[in-house]
């Protein structure tokens, strides 16, 4: 996988505002934040989305995610928070190393803006739809 700016920021060639760190994860500031104690988590492990990340990996940034959603309550008395893993460029990925980003949602409005345009899901085709995702895993 190419070099990311996530990757210079693991190896410390750039700095970041770092909040956690260990062997496997990197917690830090996002440094145009959408709110306040905006956050960024990655594993150190550089690929480029989610699916394509190993067990282990996953299984670090599982255990550490909720302990940033802690922090970033804690610090910020956010009233909500989101956490938000975007994959691919047409799902608005800019940098292609794999990282969720925690971001607070402030009682004054300011956090992530969310455009939800639901469907309605059709029983058969659900049926089938959930039957080839599985067989895909
Ligand atoms: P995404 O659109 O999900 O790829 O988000 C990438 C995020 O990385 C954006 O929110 C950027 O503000 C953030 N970002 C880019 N460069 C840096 C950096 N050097 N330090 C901290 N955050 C960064």
């Amino acid at each position: 996988m190419a070099d990311t700016i996530f990757g210079k920021i693991i190896r410390g060639e750039i700095p970041c505002h770092r909040v956690y760190e260990d062997a496997q994860v990197l917690a830090f500031l996002d440094i145009f934040p959408l709110a306040p104690g905006h956050t960024l988590v990655i594993p150190k492990e550089a690929k480029a989305t989610l699916g394509e990340l190993s067990d282990e990996s996953a299984a670090a940034i599982g255990r550490v995610l909720p302990r940033v959603c802690r922090g970033v309550e804690r610090a910020t008395g956010c009233v909500g928070y989101n956490v938000l893993q975007n994959n691919g460029s047409a799902a608005h990925q800019v940098v292609m190393h794999v990282h969720f980003h925690v971001i607070p949602k402030l009682a004054d409005g300011r956090g992530l803006g969310i455009g939800w345009e639901a469907g309605k899901l059709d029983g058969a085709a659900g049926a089938e739809l959930a039957k080839r995702i599985a067989e895909g895993m």
